[in-house]
């Protein structure tokens, strides 16, 4: 078992408590004292480096990667690298050599023990992190959402590209069970065609100046963050095509907190057989009589997949028109970070086998463009708008 170092069992849980990311590595040693040395590793582990050591570093993503079959933590980049980086690498067992500052990440190339390295910093700056990442010639993994515009995808994709290096998202959902059900579903028609979705990922954000609410760090509010989901999984839903037009108004019922970004974003995405997604995602809390801040549901023509609890990092559940969903091989289900060490181990295995990867640049890049035609449809009072390829 990895050590306890989340901050909460859930997402949501989590996006309340954005502001805990230093708590959360001031309990890092204790729980490492608790915990036992971590046993010798097969060097055919591949070496992840994580780049950003906030909330999800510390909470999921570090303790993902002590219980990952093929990768494993060894490095990492931070705005505090004598300290904070110090105390990552004695917590987590990796030499201080390999704590690098953000400016020197290209000099990862010449530390062979990364094979790796995991974008996890504000969203605006995944774009120079992952172009530095591909120039020191290492595989990528960037966060959600991928960047803050089409463009900035554009410059990831080819940055990796040109390196000769595979470029992945951190779409953990892709990796759940439940997840990987509804896709096999969509993917045979097993319902047959889309009739109809919704979804909500809503969470509350009452922190005036969290990089969240600056648009030149977020690149937006929770449609970035939290609708990103929403908007993933209806793809995912529809069988990975891409919905054709979207509406949407933006919403502030806070503006001393929310003076840069939306704190609410409703929006309808309009897929080429005439299926529609609704969809709300919010900083202030969930949608009033609206069935859940974290929920998705999808009908077909002839049977439907519901999710009470479908965005979580754990506790997902699911209920088909078959009856509920259970995955009772997944032993580990319950732990809030089972899909970050399935999607890791994924990664790692399409690295060391040479295999593409099944949540690419490309994939990142499609939900950004949907949030693009998002913004242009709210900026332009809710009017109908295609969603660009
Ligand atoms: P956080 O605020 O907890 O951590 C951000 C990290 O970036 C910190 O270590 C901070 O020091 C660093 N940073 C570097 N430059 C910064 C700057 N100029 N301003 C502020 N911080 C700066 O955030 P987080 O929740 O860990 O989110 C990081 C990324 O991970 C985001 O892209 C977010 O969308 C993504 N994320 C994904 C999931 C998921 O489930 N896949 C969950 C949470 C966050």
């Amino acid at each position: 078992m990895p050590p306890a170092l989340a901050p909460s069992s859930s997402r949501r849980q989590f996006v309340g408590q954005l502001a805990a990311g230093a708590a959360a590595l001031a309990l890092a040693p204790a729980a490492a004292r608790a915990a036992t040395a971590p046993p010798p590793l097969p060097s055919k582990k591949l070496g992840i480096a994580l780049v950003g050591l906030g909330g999800y570093s510390i909470g999921q993503l570090a303790p993902a990667l002590q219980r990952t079959q093929h990768c494993r933590l060894t490095g990492a980049a931070t705005r505090d690298p004598g300290n904070k980086g110090r105390q990552m690498a004695q917590v987590f067992g990796f030499p201080e050599k390999n704590v690098y500052a953000y400016d020197k990440i290209a000099a990862m190339k010449d530390n062979p023990d990364i094979d790796i390295i995991y974008v996890v910093t504000p969203n605006s700056l995944h774009r120079q992190d992952v172009v530095a990442a591909a120039s020191a010639g290492k595989h990528v993994i960037t966060e959600k959402p991928m960047g803050v515009s089409v463009a900035d995808c554009d410059t990831m994709i080819k940055a990796c590209r040109d390196a000769g290096v595979q470029l992945g998202l951190g779409y953990r959902n892709n990796f759940d069970p439940y997840f990987q059900e509804m896709m096999r579903i969509a993917r045979w028609k097993e319902f047959g065609a889309l009739k109809a979705m919704s979804g909500e990922f809503s969470g509350n954000i009452n922190a005036p100046g969290a990089w969240r609410t600056q648009k030149a760090l977020s690149g937006g509010g929770p449609i970035m963050d939290l609708g990103v989901y929403v908007i993933h999984a209806s793809v995912l839903a529809a069988g990975g095509e891409s919905p054709v037009s979207v509406t949407a108004k933006a919403t502030v019922k806070r503006p001393q907190i929310y003076a840069d970004v939306e704190e609410i974003m409703e929006f309808t995405l309009e897929f080429a057989n005439g299926a529609k997604c609704d969809g709300f995602t919010s900083y202030g809390g969930s949608k009033p009589g609206g069935g859940g801040a974290n929920r998705f549901r999808a009908d077909y023509e002839r049977g439907f997949l519901n999710f009470p609890e479908a965005f979580n990092y754990n506790g997902t559940s699911a209920t088909t028109s078959r009856g509920p969903l259970s995955f009772p091989n997944v032993a580990d289900s319950s732990d809030n970070t089972y899909q970050q060490a399935r999607q890791l181990d994924d990664f790692a295995h399409c690295v060391r086998d040479n295999v593409p990867t099944s949540v690419p640049g490309e994939m990142g890049r499609q939900d950004m463009c949907i949030i693009e035609a998002i913004y242009a449809s709210a900026k332009n009072n809710g009017a109908r708008t295609p969603v660009k390829a």
